[in-house]
């Protein structure tokens, strides 16, 4: 089957040929474009910790090198600046490609660089996993379903994008490269995995990034209001971050190609949000309510039972248990950079 042809990798057998017990697991070598960003690098933590060795490749546009620095000097580990829209020549066995702004701010700061990524990243990542027969694993995102007119949404559903939209560079960048995925796959036998993420949060979000999360706990933190925009009656569903990590992993091991949505069920509108971050950091804090974004999705949650039969994952974290997680996070950067600041 497909799943034994991965990794041309080095078992790690001792000088008899024996494996020791509890190490059977081949070593892979593996590439994670768009390493040094939020999920990307909890991503790397977990390869770096079964025993992989993982090249980072990723320009810094939206990711730090603080996120990744606990791996600077392990031989197993080397991270790459470089942008994905050029060719790159690497030898790896599997591909993680996540190269891409995630938040709203950033995608739209420069919408022609966001498509490009999206398309030409995308292709020459594939290109790649062509030319070393390596398995490639698209992270696309619930944002190929637009404005849904399903609700929840399943893997099935095509649909309702704005075509020429402020988020389309985004939208149907991630639509194109699922299509080139998948084209790559039909036509020319590449191995390939793709995940529709949803809304994901924890440790290491950009704080400034604009995404509801990372706003409304900021906003707690700094005792600023905490900014609703529009009505606040529209919902997401959050997931956390290990949670999708895990997802992560199963479909790039297992035997399905997807789509499969990867997200938490638990659907919450934005005043909600804004409730359990009070309850969770200060129950004073204000809400102040804004003008709402062009071509805010309304709804948004994913129907998970592909990925639960085939993958045998569902998140485990929910709001109230990831969110405190993330807080403390928040809590060391702001506060450490504001007493840096003093200095
Ligand atoms: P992020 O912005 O923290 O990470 C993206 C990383 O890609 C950053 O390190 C950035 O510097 C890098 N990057 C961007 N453009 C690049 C380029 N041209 N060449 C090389 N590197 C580049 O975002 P994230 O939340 O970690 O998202 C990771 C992936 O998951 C993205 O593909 C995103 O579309 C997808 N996704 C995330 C979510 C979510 O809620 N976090 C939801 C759906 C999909
Ligand atoms: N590519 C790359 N690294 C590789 C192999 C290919 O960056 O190791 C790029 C290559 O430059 C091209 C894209 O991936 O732009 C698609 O490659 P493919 O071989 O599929 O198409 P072709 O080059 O034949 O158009
Ligand atoms: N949002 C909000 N306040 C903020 C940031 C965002 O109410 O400070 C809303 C936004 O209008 C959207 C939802 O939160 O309805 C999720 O936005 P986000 O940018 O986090 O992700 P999206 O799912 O839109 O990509």
């Amino acid at each position: 089957g497909s799943g034994s042809s991965i990794g041309y990798g080095r078992t790690l057998a001792n000088v008899d040929g024996k494996v020791p017990l509890g190490l059977e697991r081949k070593s892979l070598r593996v590439l994670v474009t768009g390493g040094a960003g939020f999920v990307g690098s909890h991503l790397v933590d977990r390869l770096i910790g079964r025993g992989d060795s993982v090249i980072v490749v990723d320009n810094l546009f939206t990711g730090r090198k603080e996120n990744v620095v606990h791996h600077f000097g392990n031989p197993r580990f080397e991270l790459i600046r470089h942008d994905v829209v050029e060719p790159i020549l690497l030898e790896v066995d599997q591909i993680y490609h996540l190269a891409c702004p995630a938040s709203p701010v950033h995608y739209k700061f420069n919408p022609v660089k966001t498509i490009k990524t999206n398309v030409v990243g995308t292709l020459n990542m594939l290109g790649l996993a062509k030319r070393v027969g390596a398995r490639f694993l698209l992270t696309s995102t619930s944002e190929v379903y637009g404005d849904p007119l399903q609700h929840p949404q399943v893997e099935t559903y095509w649909g309702n994008v704005n075509p020429i939209g402020v988020r389309s560079c985004y939208d149907e960048g991630k639509r194109t490269a699922e299509t080139l995925t998948m084209d790559y796959h039909r036509g020319l036998g590449i191995e390939v995995r793709i995940a529709r993420i949803f809304n994901t949060y924890g440790p290491r979000m950009c704080i400034d990034d604009g995404r509801v999360v990372s706003n409304f706990v900021a906003q707690a933190l700094r005792k600023e209001p905490l900014t609703v925009y529009g009505d606040g009656k529209q919902t997401r569903s959050f997931q956390y971050v290990s949670d999708l990590v895990e997802g992560l992993m199963r479909l790039m091991e297992g035997d399905h190609v997807g789509p499969f949505n990867l997200g938490n069920p638990g659907e919450f509108t934005m005043l909600e949000l804004a409730q359990v971050v009070q309850e969770t950091i200060d129950p004073n804090a204000k809400i102040e309510f804004r003008p709402n974004t062009e071509d805010d999705p309304h709804k948004r949650k994913p129907d998970i039972s592909k990925a639960k039969e085939l993958l045998s994952w569902e998140p485990t974290v929910s709001l109230r248990k990831g969110l405190p997680l993330m807080v403390s996070d928040f809590k060391n950067r702001i506060f450490g950079d504001q007493r840096d600041g003093d200095r």
